[in-house]
């Protein structure tokens, strides 16, 4: 089959013709139609300091997917050729006492699809059966192919209540944006978006932010009065990893507010703690997804009339990955999405 495999440490990824994935009897072998392209994916094209550390090359890459189930093993029931599936990214061990109470997005052994194991930027790919979610039929093959960042977005915006409260978030990368749409969704009365890149805020505002300001040259405080806002936010999603962001967005808090942390830092950040102190914040750090409540409810939500659809900006067919990664590294991008079927 054809995969995309980073094949030695150093930049770059190849396209290369491998064997296709073992699988065991508790395992699905999935036909893979669309890719999305995750950051995590670039980091380990560039081959940055993070990816030196975790990836051990020759490695299958991606965990951003949609497909077809081709193949299942001996012990699997549930599913059956020919269903369209994504995979939860996160294989947890099952045997510590967070899988075994079900808390299983808890894990402290998971290892991550495209990153610790052979992943989906490829025509196959095999998982656990516990690792499947079903689509219903009629779901749009591009939002199922993002459904693990969507994940991200959805496990941020339903950590603290949104109903009538002002909602920041910043940073409007393809998680950012879906979580804009999200807040919305979920009664929001201000959803207000930072994000330096202009290209992102006017995505913002289509996803359905009130206003989106450019940190460097608004501060957060300047549009409390304008939307009638008394304190400050209730609820921030922090979503960019920027120092910057997360310093703003606890100064920008209402007492009693709740910060929600997906961003990855590539440094340690100083914070002053005075200030989480004194306005009794509640900061609380977000990985992965919850499995499966939060997939529960990205199905229901799409059911429902949630439009994440905007986040979707680029396709490219998989032989020009080059030139999807270059757009997904731009900036001038929301997600970008890869066809393996073409
Ligand atoms: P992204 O890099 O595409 O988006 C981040 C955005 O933040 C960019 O558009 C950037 O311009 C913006 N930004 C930079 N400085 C800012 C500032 N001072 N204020 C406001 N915005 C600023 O990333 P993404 O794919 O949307 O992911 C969002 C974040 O979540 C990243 O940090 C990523 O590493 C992290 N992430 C975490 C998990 C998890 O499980 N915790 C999973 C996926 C991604
Ligand atoms: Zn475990």
């Amino acid at each position: 089959m054809q995969a995309l495999v980073k094949m030695a440490a150093g930049p770059g990824l190849e396209l290369r013709d491998v064997p296709r994935p073992t699988m065991g009897i508790n395992d699905v072998l999935v036909r893979v139609l669309r890719t999305g392209i995750c950051g995590t994916d670039l980091h380990i094209e560039s081959w940055d300091p993070w990816a030196a550390r975790t990836i051990k090359p020759p490695l299958v890459i991606g965990h951003e997917f949609v497909g077809e189930i081709v193949e299942v093993g001996a012990n699997v029931s549930d599913f059956q050729p020919g269903d369209l599936v994504s995979g939860e990214g996160h294989v947890v061990c099952g045997r510590c006492r967070h899988c075994l109470a079900g808390r299983r997005h808890l894990c402290p052994h998971t290892i991550g699809l495209g990153v610790g194991r052979h992943g989906a930027f490829a025509e196959f790919v095999a998982l656990p059966m516990t690792n499947i979610w079903h689509h219903w039929p009629g779901v749009d093959p591009e939002v199922a192919a993002i459904f693990d960042p969507f994940g991200n977005a959805v496990h941020t915006a339903l950590a603290f209540p949104t109903l009538a409260e002002d909602v920041l978030i910043s940073g409007a990368g393809p998680i950012g944006l879906m979580a804009t749409a999200i807040a919305r969704f979920t009664g929001a009365r201000h959803v207000v978006v930072s994000e330096p890149n202009a290209y992102r805020r006017a995505l913002a505002l289509q996803m359905g932010a009130t206003v989106a300001i450019d940190p460097r040259e608004r501060k957060l405080s300047d549009v409390f009065e304008e939307l009638d806002m008394v304190e400050g936010f209730d609820v921030a999603m922090e979503m960019s990893g920027d120092a910057r962001a997360l310093r703003d967005a606890i100064g920008s808090m209402a007492h009693g507010g709740g910060v929600a942390i997906l961003g990855l830092p590539t440094a340690e950040i100083s914070l002053d703690v005075n200030e989480i102190v004194m306005k009794m914040l509640t900061l609380r750090g977000i990985y992965g997804r919850e499995m499966y409540e939060t997939w529960y409810k990205m199905t229901v939500m799409l059911r429902s009339g949630l439009d994440i659809k905007p986040a979707i900006t680029h396709r490219f067919p998989f032989t020009e990955h080059a030139a999807a990664f270059d757009a997904a590294r731009s900036g001038e991008s929301g997600k970008v999405i890869m066809d393996w079927t073409t």
